[in-house]
């Protein structure tokens, strides 16, 4: 449902889907600590920041109410038409998507391959309950949507915002689990920064994305199982083998160091890609890149390395890619190229 805020013909209009997270989230004690993710709405949210009517006309869309643990395909798919809706209506500028920071860094991936935009999309995020001391939830929200409306945010694909820092939902990852400084992009850096709303581009992103992503716009077809299997030392084969049990159609491993496992782990992964199933190497450093047959033998096996990607977005990119290839070549030529 849309509901609008104040109206002028002068300023842009804004599209802002609600999902949840701790930006809407209450505390549920005098404590201080516990709180529920998405327990207020989005118009609590807005009506802290009355500062926003001076930037835009924000329309809103509840599309979902979870904490962003609680994200799956289903909200995913549902996301994704209605930032495709509102990025395909001409009087909208902008969109900006309210999120929990556990999974946004796989949402906003996901959106920045499948929504088919050149407008600006932007997630954002708070660490502390809006009922919180010092909530970072307003700043982030008014910077986010300054960063939705600004001309030069156009074509730089999905961005989130946090911390007064824009970052490309490719390279952002969640690396602390309280702090508001959680969002880091350990690769390739800022997209840029943002003052209270005055921002600041360092560059553009590399890699295809949005308008030129060839999953955009998402198609209907239900997205392959992938699950994500985290190495450790001592780790052994038991996992792999379940998740090809249980039906994965791709497995991503954490790997140690440079993607790395050990030997069992190793020969139940070349066994599944054998079978058919698709085996990404990641890391689980949180930094640097994955590349092919440096301790593994990835021609040998049949295995995709991550290159930059995380797990859990090598596994959104995976998913995606499934839907086109099975074949280990053509995967790595998307991990190269998103
Ligand atoms: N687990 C919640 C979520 O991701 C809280 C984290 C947050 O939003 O900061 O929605």
């Amino acid at each position: 449902m849309l509901g609008g805020m104040q109206t002028s013909p002068t300023r842009p209009r804004l599209r802002l889907l609600a999902t949840g997270g701790t930006i809407a989230g209450a505390q549920t004690g005098g404590g201080g600590r516990g709180y529920t993710a998405g327990a207020l709405s989005i118009e609590a949210l807005l009506a802290a920041v009355p500062q926003l009517a001076a930037l835009a006309q924000v329309e809103v869309e509840q599309v979902a109410r979870i904490g962003s643990q609680d994200m799956n395909e289903t909200v995913w798919r549902r996301l994704a038409q209605r930032a495709q809706a509102a990025a395909d209506d001409p009087a909208v500028t902008g969109v900006v998507i309210t999120h929990g920071t556990d999974t946004m860094e796989e949402t906003g991936y996901f959106l920045n391959l499948v929504v088919k935009t050149a407008k600006p999309v932007v997630l954002v995020g708070a660490m502390r309950p809006a009922t919180a001391i010092s909530a970072d939830g307003p700043m982030n929200l008014y910077n986010a949507v300054a960063v939705a409306v600004a001309p030069e945010s156009a074509g730089r694909g999905v961005l989130v915002v946090a911390n007064d820092e824009i970052h490309f939902a490719r390279e952002v990852a969640k690396t602390n689990t309280t702090q508001v400084g959680t969002f880091k992009s350990p690769n390739r850096g800022l997209a840029g920064l943002i003052h209270s709303g005055r921002l600041h581009y360092f560059g553009p992103t590399v890699r295809r994305h949005t308008a030129a992503s060839a999953f955009a716009p998402l198609a209907a077809e239900d997205l392959p199982r992938v699950d994500i299997v985290y190495a450790h030392a001592g780790m052994g084969r038991e996992l792999i083998d379940a998740a090809v049990r249980a039906g994965a159609r791709g497995l991503v491993i954490a790997g140690v160091g440079d993607g790395n496992l050990p030997a069992a782990a190793l020969a139940a992964c070349a066994e599944a890609a054998k079978a058919g199933v698709a085996v990404v190497r990641s890391s689980r450093t949180g930094g640097g890149l994955v590349e092919r047959n440096i301790e593994v033998d990835d021609d040998a096996a049949g295995f995709v390395s991550a290159e930059e990607l995380n797990p859990q977005k090598a596994r959104v990119l995976l998913m995606l890619g499934l839907t086109r290839t099975r074949e280990p070549a053509a995967l790595q030529v998307l991990f190269r190229e998103y």
